[in-house]
């Protein structure tokens, strides 16, 4: 009984003295004296991380020779089904594909990665590039052109995203990014 007479009383009291809103404002003080929390973008920008997964670029090997060999196992790892990827033989080098042409539809890319990890010879990373927002979605289908310009323009943040998926220290060369052709082993002139 007493009990509630207790409490009667304090919900008079909160009342009158406004109980909630000092509570109220008191939060708000409190945040006055912190560091905003908010970017105001896009004067202002996030660090983004190595291993971030922004847009895909297509790479190149440092003599600017196409790593894509056209093999497709981007595009049966793809779960958006998302990529599409035509080619032919390469008719100077017997046995060696390249993609003629490589189509990316970012509008269903989920950004999973699987085509990166898919891929045996590096071809495709992903970069910190994710300003791409456009009136027009018909510009969002990413071709084999704008896929290497991508590449290109982002290199370093290709390398580094390929690093930090490969688990290895930043700036240290990647076994797997250094990853070459076999040379052909020439028939000798006595067999
Ligand atoms: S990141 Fe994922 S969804 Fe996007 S193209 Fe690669 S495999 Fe497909
Ligand atoms: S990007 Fe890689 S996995 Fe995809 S077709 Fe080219 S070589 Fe094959």
């Amino acid at each position: 009984m007493e009990t509630n007479s207790n409490s009667f009383y304090k919900k008079i009291l909160d009342a009158v003295f406004f109980r909630e809103i000092w509570d109220a404002m008191k939060v708000t003080f409190k945040h006055m004296l912190h560091r905003p929390m908010t970017f105001e973008y896009p004067r202002e920008k996030r660090t983004i991380p190595d291993a971030h997964r922004g847009a895909l670029g297509l790479l190149r090997y440092d003599d600017g020779k196409e790593r894509c060999v056209g093999c497709d196992l981007c595009e049966a790892a793809c779960p958006s089904r998302c990529i599409k990827v035509i080619s032919e033989e390469d008719k100077s080098l017997p046995l060696q594909r390249y993609a003629t042409e490589f189509y990316i539809d970012i509008t269903k890319c989920v950004f999973c990665g699987y085509c990166v990890e898919a891929c045996p010879v590096n071809a495709l990373a992903m970069t910190k590039l994710y300003e791409f927002s456009t009136h027009d979605k018909r510009t969002l289908l990413f071709d084999k052109e704008r896929l290497y310009d991508i590449g290109e323009r982002y290199i370093d943040d290709a390398k580094k995203y390929l690093y930090a998926h490969n688990q290895e220290k930043e700036g240290e060369e990647s076994i797997a990014y250094r990853y070459h052709f076999p040379v052909p082993v020439e028939k000798s002139q006595d067999s």
